[in-house]
C-alpha cells in the first residue's frame, strides 16, 4: 500500500455527524434539527427579515446547546493529527466551534461560526460567546443596527475564499477523510468528489450510507468517535 502520510496532504472533511456525540443534533437524521423544524422558516435572509426575533431565538438555544456540549474524541484525534502528521488540514460545514475547543488550529469554516455576529447595517463582525443573549434580537454597539448570526443561510453564497482554500486543499490531497456529513449540501458536498477525481484515497467514517460511500476506498460504517480511531491508526501505520 503506498504511504500517503509521508507523500502529501491529509484533509479531514466534517460534518454535523462529527459532533453528534458531543450532544449536538445534526440536521438531516434521525433527532435532526430539520425533522422538527423548517428551515424556511429559520435559516434563510427572508426568515430573517420576517422574523428576527424568532430566527434568534433559535439560534439562542443552539448556542446555550453547545456552549455546554464538549469535544469528542473524534475532535481532539482530528486535533492530534495535526500536530502528528505534516500537511494536514480541515475543512468543516460545522458551525459549533468544537474542532477549534478541541484544539484545531487549521480549519476552514465552509458555512461560518455560531459564535459570530454580523451587523445588517454597517457589516461590522465580530465573536459574541453570550449565551444565553442579553438582548434578542441583538444590537450593533456602533450603529445599532440589527445583528445576524455569522452563519450561511439556505440561498446563501459560501464564503469566496474558504470555498476556492476547500477546493485548492482537495486537489492535493493524497488522504481525504469524511467524516459524519450527508453530502448532500452542495457545493461543499462536491469536494470529496473532487479529491478522488485528482487521485485522493478517501475514507468515509458514517454510520449511514452517503453518496461518498460509492467513491471511498475505505468505509468505516462507524461513529466518528470510534472510526477515527481506526483512522488515527491507519495512518500511523502506513
Ligand atoms: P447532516 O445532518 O446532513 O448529516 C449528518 C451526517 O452525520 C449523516 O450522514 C449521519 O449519518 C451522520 N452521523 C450521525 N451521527 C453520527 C456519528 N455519531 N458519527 C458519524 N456520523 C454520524 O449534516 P451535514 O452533512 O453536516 O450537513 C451540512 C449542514 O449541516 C451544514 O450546513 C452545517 O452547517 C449544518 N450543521 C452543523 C451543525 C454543527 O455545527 N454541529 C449541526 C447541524 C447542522
Ligand atoms: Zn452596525
Amino acid at each position: 500500500m503506498e504511504a500517503p502520510v509521508r507523500k502529501g496532504y491529509i484533509t479531514f472533511f466534517t460534518g454535523a455527524g462529527v459532533s453528534a456525540e458531543s450532544g449536538i443534533p445534526t440536521f438531516r437524521g434521525s433527532g435532526g434539527l430539520w425533522r422538527k423544524y423548517n428551515p424556511v422558516d429559520l435559516a434563510t435572509p427572508e426568515a430573517f427579515r420576517r422574523n428576527p426575533t424568532l430566527v434568534w431565538e433559535f439560534y439562542d438555544e443552539r448556542r446555550q446547546n453547545i456552549a455546554k456540549a464538549e469535544p469528542n474524541k473524534a475532535h481532539l484525534l482530528i486535533a492530534e493529527a495535526e500536530r502528528t502528521f505534516p500537511l494536514v488540514s480541515l475543512i468543516t460545514q460545522n458551525v459549533d466551534g468544537l474542532h477549534q475547543r478541541a484544539g484545531s488550529k487549521n480549519i476552514i469554516e465552509l458555512h461560518g461560526n455560531i459564535w459570530k455576529v454580523r451587523c445588517v447595517s454597517c457589516g461590522k463582525e465580530e465573536m459574541n460567546y453570550e449565551a444565553p443573549l442579553k438582548e434578542i434580537p441583538p444590537r450593533c454597539d456602533d450603529c445599532g443596527g440589527l445583528l445576524r448570526p455569522g452563519v450561511v443561510w439556505f440561498g446563501e453564497a459560501l464564503p469566496y475564499d474558504a470555498l476556492q482554500n476547500a477546493y485548492e486543499i482537495a486537489k492535493r490531497s493524497k488522504v481525504f477523510i469524511v467524516v459524519g456529513t450527508s453530502c448532500q449540501v452542495f457545493p461543499a458536498a462536491e469536494l470529496p468528489f473532487v479529491a478522488k477525481e485528482k487521485g485522493a484515497k478517501i475514507i468515509e467514517i458514517n454510520p449511514e450510507e452517503t453518496p461518498v460511500t460509492e467513491i471511498a476506498d475505505i468505509s468505516i460504517r462507524k461513529k466518528a468517535t470510534e472510526g477515527m480511531e481506526e483512522v488515527f491508526y491507519y495512518l500511523k501505520n502506513v
